[in-house]
């Protein structure tokens, strides 16, 4: 038996032979031209036909990877049109006087190359979004299309890496399970296949060996472990925690649609985390009873210029609706530390994480903080709103944020537009600092939502995104258990309900802790909500 271990990205245990991708290749010849003008035109005909493919592929890929997923395809469109990408192939055509097909292959590479150097994650996973647009541009040229080979049998695919296009429209009944060499986390890749439903394991770098091709395999996604000629012990102890989790769903499946209450019948409720637009639909999937943490960054993340009002309207008002009646806590930016987009052209701080970040950012950058709060103000009008400020430090800070919050409903009400006058405005308490004085911010906060994740960062001094020192970061550190009862206990006193939204929350060890703190809301990775409220009824 051989067993390789890699980034698990999609859970899920599964059986069945090792195949490797054969994509049937388009070669790329340095081949010269004579007519520079003539070539350039036969670039930009295949980059119109590319953007009218993907657009149809948005449109059909819908129903199979969600809307919100779908949009990347559009975004692959938006990347052919953009300048970045079409000066350097022409810079490389009129100067190297070479074909199309080599122009685009060189600076399609050079590109993924830069993305892939960058130190942030989420741009380090669009390398691959740069390849696929590229492939797709060199496939029109040489009017051949890469198929992907497969045998009728259902397989554990493996390759390299998996661009978007290709696991969007993998066969659900052909492939039992996806492994690369290459990946990352945030990859469209990783997305898709947990929006497909199929285990998914990335990383396993040249490990991973053609040789391996035709060998039995078992893998599981939750763990990112892969074994090939497993054991038959092996074997039946991944088919037993198959079986186990299966009878576990199950039991999970029944408590859908009923209310959170612990043992002695007191009620909570488990909301959900989100990060998109999409995300909404998973929230409502995992049986959510509300949106305890909508993440608002995403609008800004990814892009080069700010979202306008519109945009972000758009997206809090789609994610409204889709709740219904069901309350959603909108989150204002919290970009800056781990959190970098370019175009807001924030200092180089030596200490990111203690530097100019989430409120900080609002308050110093009002008609940013204007924006978003217009438009959260204005999508109020189609649902259950709420708004929340991230890393309040202090009363004035919060009153300051109050006041813009105020203004920009001022503004609309002089305009006659419609929004909800009462939405309430929480806080999040992220820093020691905010759970000590969380009695003072108690009287001006309709209710407290811990971000425990940052909390445990400012408390211990462990910075969350050095993996170095995580030996160092004791989660259920006493401290943080006592900021955490002290905040909720400062809130009841106020008659405001307080709740945890930091991964902390979904700590299964500390629910029993949680429920005789009194915390009233856990806001949750939206599956994990059915294990919490089953955990939750037996304290
Ligand atoms: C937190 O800090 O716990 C939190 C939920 O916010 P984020 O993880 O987005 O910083
Ligand atoms: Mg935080």
């Amino acid at each position: 038996m051989i067993t390789l271990q890699g980034k698990g990205v999609s859970a899920g245990i599964a059986k069945g032979r090792l195949a490797f991708l054969k994509r049937t290749s388009v070669s790329v010849e340095k081949r010269s031209i004579n007519d520079v003008e003539q070539e350039i035109e036969r670039f930009d005909a295949a980059r119109r036909t590319a953007a009218e493919q993907l657009d149809q592929l948005a449109g059909s890929m819908i129903t199979k990877i969600g809307e919100e997923n779908a949009l990347l395809f559009e975004i692959h469109r938006m990347m052919l049109e953009d300048t970045d990408y079409i000066d350097p192939i022409i810079e490389i055509i009129k100067t190297e006087k070479v074909c199309a097909e080599y122009a685009v292959n060189t600076a399609g590479s050079r590109l993924a190359q830069e993305f892939a150097d960058m130190d942030d994650e989420y741009m380090r996973a669009r390398a691959v979004d740069v390849y696929d647009i590229s492939k797709r541009v060199v496939e029109v040229l040489s009017g051949e299309e890469q198929t992907l080979a497969r045998s009728d049998e259902p397989v554990i695919l493996a390759t390299d890496d998996f661009t978007p296009s290709e696991t969007a429209q993998l066969d659900r009944n052909k492939v039992l399970a996806l492994v690369s060499r290459q990946g990352a986390v945030n990859s469209h890749t990783a997305i898709f296949a947990r929006t497909m439903g199929i285990p998914a394991i990335i990383g396993f770098g040249a490990f991973l060996s053609g040789d391996l091709a035709g060998k039995e395999a078992i893998l599981d996604g939750d763990t990112g472990v892969l074994h090939l000629d497993p054991d038959p012990e092996v074997v039946e102890r991944l088919e037993a925690k198959k079986e186990e989790l299966r009878k576990e769903k199950e039991k999970l499946e029944s408590l859908r649609g009923k209310p959170t209450r612990t043992k002695g019948g007191r009620s909570m409720k488990l909301y959900a985390n989100i990060g998109s637009v999409s995300d909404a639909d998973a929230a409502l999937a995992g049986d959510a009873e509300g949106v305890g943490l909508f993440r608002s960054e995403f609008l800004y993340l990814g892009r080069n210029d700010y979202p306008d009002e519109e945009t972000q309207y758009e997206s809090y008002r789609k994610v409204l609706e889709k709740m219904g009646d069901r309350l959603v806590i909108i989150r204002t930016l919290d970009i800056g530390a781990d959190k970098q987009a370019d175009y807001f052209s924030l200092p180089k701080e030596e200490n990111p994480a203690l530097g100019m970040r989430a409120i900080r950012i609002c308050l110093t950058r009002p008609p940013i903080f204007k924006t978003q709060l217009r438009a959260i103000y204005r999508a109020s009008a189609h649902g259950n709103a709420a708004i929340m400020f991230p890393m309040i430090n202090s009363l004035d800070e919060l009153l300051r944020a109050k006041e813009a919050a105020k203004a920009a409903r001022e503004e609309l009400a002089a305009k006659g537009v419609p929004f909800n006058a009462a939405v309430p405005i929480g806080i999040m308490v992220e820093t020691p600092a905010s759970a000590v004085i969380s009695d003072v911010l108690a009287e001006e906060a309709a209710f407290f939502s811990i971000g425990t994740n940052d909390l445990t960062q400012y408390t211990l001094a462990v910075d969350r995104q050095n993996d170095s020192i995580s030996a160092f970061c004791d989660t259920r550190h006493e401290a943080i258990l006592r900021l955490i009862k002290l905040t909720c206990d400062n809130a009841h006193k106020a008659g405001i309900w307080c709740g945890i939204c930091g991964s902390l929350g979904a700590d299964l060890t500390l629910t029993q802790t949680f429920v005789e703190m009194g915390l009233d809301e856990l806001s949750v990775e939206p599956s994990r909500i059915l294990k919490l409220r089953s955990m939750i009824s037996e304290c």
